[in-house]
């Protein structure tokens, strides 16, 4: 298997939220490349559009939020133009996500041993209800959670346990992506420490493909492969991890990397990016970080940068990185 073979190819994605205000973009035009067998990162401030773009690839965004543009290719599956019964089939058994709170998406009425074992027997129905507990066993040993536990509801076992268990269900479907929303969040630093160990074992074992939506960049430097970094609806920088944390070329990136906390810094020097996120009901004209850039320049409140490729594995959406087009062409608010 090669780890450049693409998994999912979202083309030019966009998602709306049509609310009593106005109509919110929260996907502006998100091109992007999931590679099979990589755990990539999308990192960004809340409200970015990273859980939107998220759940935009299970085909979950639910109303009043609606995909207006794009096409999403898994595995070479036009994703959009899938019936509803097909698209829950595939969402079943493989794409998965996991959410900051697991209670939501598991059955509170339901043990652990019968999410487990339906989601083995609906893909395999010819494996018997006593082979499926033996394997459901199997797999909660193999997240660290005793067998003893299967009888267990949701509700019995810490929030540790249950993300657990939402990494067993995808493992007993064997999904080949796994989208991990925020998973961390809720936990506390061992139990997340505990859980990403968990999942680097994991995606080295089944060769899962993650999807890491986290606001965490400590997390991302741990486990990612590559990053994806959002900012206001859009993809402003995609790099592999080490490219990202030694070089960042987006200005907002430069940002995000000097407000994680460094040990080494004291408290006091701790960095905090200036202004705050835009109203995406009316986003900024132009580059949309224009207003909080310190690199800003005349052509960045006027026109739209690109999301461009400037080094093999490298994109970035900024005119510090691309050829500014002669000035008569663009004053006044776009390029000619
Ligand atoms: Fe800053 Fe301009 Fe680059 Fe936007 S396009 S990030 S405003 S330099």
């Amino acid at each position: 298997m090669s780890i450049n073979e693409i998994l999912y190819n979202i083309q030019d994605l966009s998602v709306e939220f049509h609310t009593r205000v106005g109509i919110l973009g929260a996907v502006d035009h998100a091109s992007l490349d999931i590679r099979r067998g990589e755990v990539l990162g999308l990192v960004g401030e809340s409200g970015c559009g990273k859980s939107t773009l998220g759940k935009a690839l299970m085909r979950m965004i639910e109303e009043p939020g609606k995909i207006t543009s794009g096409k999403l290719l898994f595995d070479n599956i036009d994703i959009l133009a899938l019936d509803d019964s097909r698209m829950r089939e595939l969402r079943g058994s493989r794409i998965s996500m996991v959410f900051q709170d697991p209670m939501t998406s598991l059955n509170p009425v339901q043990r652990v041993v019968d999410h487990i074992t339906e989601a083995i027997q609906v893909h395999q129905s010819y494996v018997t209800d006593k082979e499926a507990r033996a394997r459901a066993a199997n797999l909660v040993d193999r997240l660290g959670i005793s067998h003893d536990r299967l009888d267990d509801y949701p509700h019995h076992l810490s929030g540790g346990m249950r993300q657990r268990v939402m990494i067993g269900l995808a493992l007993a479907l064997r999904a080949d992506l796994v989208i991990a929303d925020e998973a961390t969040t809720s936990l506390d630093v061992i139990v997340e420490a505990q859980f990403l160990d968990l999942l680097r074992e994991l995606r080295n074992e089944f060769d899962l493909t993650i999807l890491l939506i986290t606001h965490n960049m400590g997390i991302v430097a741990e486990l990612a492969d590559r990053v994806a970094v959002m900012y206001a609806g859009r993809l402003v920088e995609l790099a592999e991890v080490n490219q990202l944390f030694s070089n960042p070329k987006h200005p907002y990136t430069e940002g995000l990397l000097r407000a994680v906390p460094n040990i080494q810094l004291d408290e006091g020097e701790l960095y905090k990016m200036a202004g705050s996120p835009p109203d995406l009901v009316r986003p900024p004209s132009g580059c949309r970080f224009h207003p909080r850039c310190p690199k800003v320049m005349e052509i960045c409140s006027q026109v739209d940068p690109i999301f461009k490729s400037i080094a093999p594995n490298r994109m970035v959406n900024c005119w510090l990185y691309q050829e500014v087009p002669d000035e008569k062409l663009w004053v006044g608010g776009s390029t000619q």
